[in-house]
């Protein structure tokens, strides 16, 4: 059995359902669905309304999002039975979204708010793929998605739960799923951040041990710079686990970055295709590495440099460990570090508690910030007896200031912080040089 996760771009308009559809009838595979392009985002603006006490302004973008689904219900049914079904299934959702502007807005509200997205487009495809006569069966993701107190995805409940319900359904021709949410230790209805659909498709292919997990998207796999920034792009054909790991933790969008663990974990293949276009060979992330090849190039914005200069650090004992425990102490997750005898560098991308951590960090020596930074992260096979890598890379970017360098940690990353306003001429100089 497979894992075929849709993300919102393919599942955006009557036509690109219609050609999903057309794509996952036939198999028995376990099909992930994303909300509608543009659901979420029109979800966060709606709770925004709420939390602000303005149930006019929520009221506005709720039925402006109603209606781009009842028409996209009158495109996609052929039949007036259907079409009715569709827009029944469309009145319940909105009506019960409607009902949060009457009592008090909480992030637990904001939770069940943001659900109804996935909980729509997986209704409405498969009102349409029983319309077409095909026994498909939805998995309720909240009765098998779940996290634990530490709000990480719990494996053996997943596994157990969602078995059950597939055994449940054994003459299902095949099944739908919720991407995106779940329900956390205490039962209620949560989800997996931003972009977490990717993650629903992995970890169902480690509970179902998949052959495969498949993740459709706009564009024909993980291509070699961000297609945003640069032009002429072109798709790389195979990764390791772990440099798609990196690519999506620095910043390539196509992939989050949660997706590849439970993947790795299990030895499952996860192939990234193109809805658009579904015969073009996509990328294939495997346990394979390709020696001594460059692939991609990734960036991550929205990144603080904090610089502690110490003469105290000299020859000292335990002077990391102090100043991590700092970071550590304001739950801020350190991404880059650089060290030398007198100072160490690092990077953080959460500066909720940027002031906090710098006023301790001033008992150990003299700080300094650099805000609006990107990570620059450099992936391939880079294995440090290789030479020559490491020169093309500092090379490309000669004519940009770099604020750090960092290699060492792994064998497939080579990352490089520059100024926000340098992002996008390092992007380009880095494939002009690197691969073309
Ligand atoms: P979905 O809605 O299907 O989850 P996303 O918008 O999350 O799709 O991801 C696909 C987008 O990722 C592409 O349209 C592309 O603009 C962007 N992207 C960023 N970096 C890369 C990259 N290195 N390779 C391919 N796509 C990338
Ligand atoms: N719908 C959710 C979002 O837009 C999850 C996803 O698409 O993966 O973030
Ligand atoms: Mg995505």
């Amino acid at each position: 059995m497979k894992v075929l996760k849709f993300g919102g771009t393919s599942v955006g308009s009557a036509q690109r359902m219609i050609d999903v559809a057309n794509l996952i009838e036939g198999n028995r595979n376990i099909v992930v669905l994303s909300a509608m392009s543009g659901t979420t985002n029109s979800l966060v603006e709606i709770s925004e309304y709420l939390y602000r006490k303005n149930p006019d302004g929520a009221s506005e973008i709720i039925n402006k999002l109603a209606i781009k689904y009842y028409e996209h219900a009158e495109q996609l049914y052929r039949t007036s039975e259907y079409k009715q079904r569709g827009n029944e299934l469309i009145a319940c959702h909105f009506d019960y979204i409607r009902t949060f502007a009457k009592d008090l807005f909480t992030l637990f509200e904001e939770r069940v708010v943001l659900a109804q997205g996935e909980l729509l487009s997986t209704g409405m495809m498969n009102l349409y793929l029983q319309e077409s006569g095909i026994n498909s069966v939805v998995l309720p993701a909240l009765d098998y998605m779940r996290t634990n107190k530490n709000a990480e995805p719990d494996p053996v409940y997943i596994r157990e739960k969602l078995n059950k319900l597939l055994d449940e359904h054994r003459d299902a021709d095949l099944y739908l799923t919720q991407g995106y949410i779940c329900r956390n230790a205490y039962g209620e209805v949560d989800n997996l951040q931003r972009g977490g659909s990717d993650y629903t498709a992995s970890l169902i292919g480690a509970a179902i041990h998949a052959e495969e997990v498949q993740i459709w998207t706009d564009i024909d796999g993980m291509h070699n710079n961000d297609p945003r920034f640069v032009e002429n792009t072109s798709p790389v054909r195979r990764l390791h686990f772990e440099e798609a790991a990196e690519l999506a933790y620095f910043g390539a969008k196509i992939l989050h970055p949660t997706c590849i663990l439970p993947a790795k974990l299990n030895n499952i293949p996860v192939r990234l295709l193109n809805t658009l276009q579904p015969d073009a060979q996509g990328t294939l992330i495997s346990n394979v590495t390709e020696k001594g090849r460059i692939k991609a190039v990734a960036a991550k914005d929205n990144i603080t440099a904090i610089k502690i200069k110490s003469g105290r650090m000299l020859l000292a004992t335990g002077f990391l460990r102090k100043v991590f425990e700092i970071f550590e102490n304001y739950q801020t997750p350190i991404d880059m570090v650089t060290t030398s005898e007198v100072g160490i560098s690092c990077t953080i991308d959460n500066c909720k508690r940027l002031d906090e951590i710098v006023d301790d960090l001033k008992k150990f020596g003299a700080v300094s910030v650099d805000a609006d930074m990107v990570i620059i992260c450099v992936v391939g096979d880079m294995e440090w007896e290789n030479v020559g890598f490491e020169a093309s890379i500092v090379n490309a970017l000669k004519n940009i200031p770099l604020r750090m360098i960092s290699y060492g940690g792994s064998n497939y990353n080579v990352s490089l912080l520059v100024k926000s306003t340098d992002k996008q001429r390092a992007l380009q100089s880095l494939s002009k040089n690197l691969f073309n």
